[in-house]
């Protein structure tokens, strides 16, 4: 399991630093819904990195052969979860920003543009 959870911390860490050294300021974890693993107050926009097996990523949310029933009700569970969270935000003025762990793992760079993008639309 240790396995697990490092694979699920590290792209946020290597995220948010990426992001943090381009000047931007967010804050971590703060208590709204679905604690978000960063928010930039000021332009209301919460960021959630999902780790791709808990979050059911479509490349790569693939269930174990063992215990199916249990995976798919678990991995339901959080997706349903996730959706909800993000009707909670939207609904108290949140933007909601979702990456897959896998696009910082694979293209760092593309997926800190794309975040940057968002916070710096006029907008925003
Ligand atoms: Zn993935």
């Amino acid at each position: 399991m240790a396995r697990v959870r490092t694979k699920s911390t590290e792209p946020e860490i290597v995220l948010r630093r990426a992001i943090w050294i381009r000047g931007f300021r967010y804050r971590l974890h703060p208590k709204i819904p679905g604690r978000p693993d960063f928010v930039f107050t000021r332009t209301r926009i919460a960021v959630f990195v999902d780790g791709c097996f808990w979050h059911g990523c479509p490349r790569h949310g693939t269930l174990p052969a063992t215990n199916r029933q249990f995976w798919q009700l678990k991995m339901a569970r959080n997706v349903a979860r996730d959706r909800r969270v993000n009707a909670q935000l939207a609904a108290a003025g949140w933007q909601v920003v979702r990456i897959w762990e896998h696009q910082i793992e694979q293209n760092l760079d593309r997926t800190v543009r794309k975040v940057l993008k968002i916070l710096e639309r006029p907008s925003a």
